[in-house]
C-alpha cells in the first residue's frame, strides 16, 4: 500500500474513533436528563455542532397523548413565519413514509417521494431544510429532526448520514425514556403529577431549600361535597369537575412548583421559595377561581368549591416531608370543619 493511501486510511480511522467517542459523549449527555425540554435543547445543539449547520429543529409530540408532531419552540436558526403551522398529524402520509423509510432523507429524495405537498409539507419545505431524519423507537416515529443550511455547504456523505442516523437513534431512545417517565408519573385524567412523584420532588426540594435557607410551602386542597356531583349527575360529571379543578390548579402553578393529584379529589401543590403568606395568597386565588368557574354539565351550571390548608416548612417541626404534608392536611381539615370553601394556614410547630 502506498504511503498516501496509508495516511488517508489513518485519517479515516482517526475520524471514526473520534466520532465513536462523540457518540459516547452524546449518549451520556442525552441520558443525563429526563427533562423533556432540556433534552431537546441539548439534542439540537449536538446536531448543529456535529454537522455544522446554522439551524436544527425537532418535530415531536408535546406530551404523551398528543396526536400530532409539532415543532413548537423546538428550533434554532430557522426563519419561521407567523400564522404558519409547523405540524404533522400522527397519521399524516409523511409520517407513514418516514416510518417505512427509516434513513435520512434529503430534500431531493423528499421531492421524488410522490408525497402530496399539502400545507404541512409546504410549511416544512419553507424552512429550506438540508436533511430530514426520523427518530424511531421499536418501529414508531417519535420525532423528526430537520437540519438547516450547512456552514460549509458540502453535501452530506453516506458516512455523515450513517453518523446522523446513529445520533438520531440515541435521541429517539432518550425521548422515549423521558416520555415513559412522564407517563408513569402523571395522572391520565387530570394531567397532574401523581402522589409518589410529588414526594420524590418534595424530598429533593426540601433538601435544596434547607441548604440554601429558602422557604418552601405546600397547599393541600380538597373539593367540597364532591360525592354529590357523582351521586346527582353520575361519575362522568365527577370526572369533568376533577379535570376543571385540576386545570385551575395547574394554571396557578409556576414552572418551578409542582401540582399533584394526591388522591381521589384531593390535590397538593408544592411551592418553592415561598413562605406561608404568599402560599396563602396563591391558595386563596385558586379557591376564588374555582368558586367563580362556570362548569356546565348536561346543561346544568355547577358550582364547585374547594377547601385548602397551607403549611410552610419548619425544620424544627417537620422531621420528614410527610410531616409537612400532614400539617397542611390538618389545616385543610380545619377549613372543612369551619364551613368549607376557605383557606387555613398551619401555624409553626403545629396548629
Ligand atoms: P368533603 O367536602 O368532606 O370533602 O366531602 P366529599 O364528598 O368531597 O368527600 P368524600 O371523601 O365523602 O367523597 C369523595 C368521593 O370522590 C368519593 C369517591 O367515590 C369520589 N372519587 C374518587 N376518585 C374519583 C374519580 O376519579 N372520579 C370520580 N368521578 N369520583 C371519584
Ligand atoms: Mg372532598
Ligand atoms: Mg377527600
Amino acid at each position: 500500500m502506498s504511503q498516501k493511501k496509508i495516511s488517508e486510511e489513518k485519517v479515516f480511522f482517526e475520524k471514526q474513533i473520534y466520532d465513536l467517542k462523540q457518540l459516547l459523549e452524546i449518549s451520556k449527555s442525552l441520558n443525563s436528563t429526563m427533562d423533556f425540554s432540556t433534552l431537546i435543547e441539548s439534542f439540537l445543539y449536538i446536531c448543529m455542532g456535529q454537522f455544522q449547520t446554522i439551524g436544527a429543529a425537532l418535530f415531536t409530540k408535546a406530551d404523551f397523548d398528543a396526536s400530532s408532531f409539532q415543532m413548537g419552540q423546538n428550533f434554532y436558526g430557522f426563519d419561521v413565519k407567523e400564522g404558519v403551522e409547523y405540524s404533522f398529524p400522527e397519521d399524516h402520509p409523511f409520517i407513514n413514509f418516514l416510518a417505512k423509510n427509516p434513513e435520512c432523507l434529503t430534500i431531493e429524495q423528499l421531492n421524488n417521494s410522490g408525497l402530496k405537498k399539502d400545507e404541512a409539507l409546504k410549511a416544512l419545505l419553507s424552512l429550506e431544510p438540508t436533511l430530514i431524519v426520523p427518530l424511531k423507537v421499536k418501529g414508531h416515529i417519535n420525532g423528526i429532526l430537520v437540519l438547516g443550511q450547512q456552514i460549509n455547504q458540502k453535501p452530506y456523505s453516506d458516512y455523515d448520514k450513517e453518523h446522523m442516523t446513529a445520533i438520531a437513534s440515541l435521541a429517539a431512545i432518550a425521548i422515549n425514556n423521558a416520555m415513559l417517565l412522564e407517563m408513569s408519573t402523571t395522572d391520565m385524567m387530570t394531567h397532574l403529577k401523581l402522589k409518589h412523584f410529588f414526594y420524590t420532588v418534595l424530598a429533593e426540594k426540601l433538601e435544596m431549600c434547607e441548604n440554601k435557607g429558602l422557604s418552601l410551602s405546600v397547599i393541600m386542597l380538597d373539593i367540597d361535597f364532591f360525592k354529590r356531583f357523582n351521586d346527582t349527575y353520575g361519575h362522568a360529571c365527577g370526572d369533568l369537575v376533577l379535570q376543571k379543578v385540576s386545570s385551575v390548579i395547574q394554571q396557578n402553578t409556576r414552572a418551578q412548583d409542582l401540582a399533584a393529584r394526591y388522591g381521589g379529589e384531593e390535590f397538593v401543590v408544592l411551592l418553592c421559595e415561598t413562605d406561608s403568606d404568599i402560599a396563602e395568597k396563591i391558595a386563596e386565588r385558586i379557591r376564588y377561581s374555582i368558586e367563580n368557574m362556570d362548569i356546565v354539565y348536561s346543561e346544568q351550571h355547577l358550582t364547585v368549591t374547594i377547601s385548602a390548608g397551607v403549611a410552610q416548612y419548619d425544620p424544627q417541626t417537620d422531621s420528614s416531608p410527610k410531616m409537612l404534608v400532614d400539617r397542611a392536611d390538618k389545616a385543610l381539615y380545619i377549613s372543612k370543619e369551619t364551613g368549607r370553601n376557605r383557606v387555613t394556614v398551619a401555624g409553626p410547630g403545629g396548629l
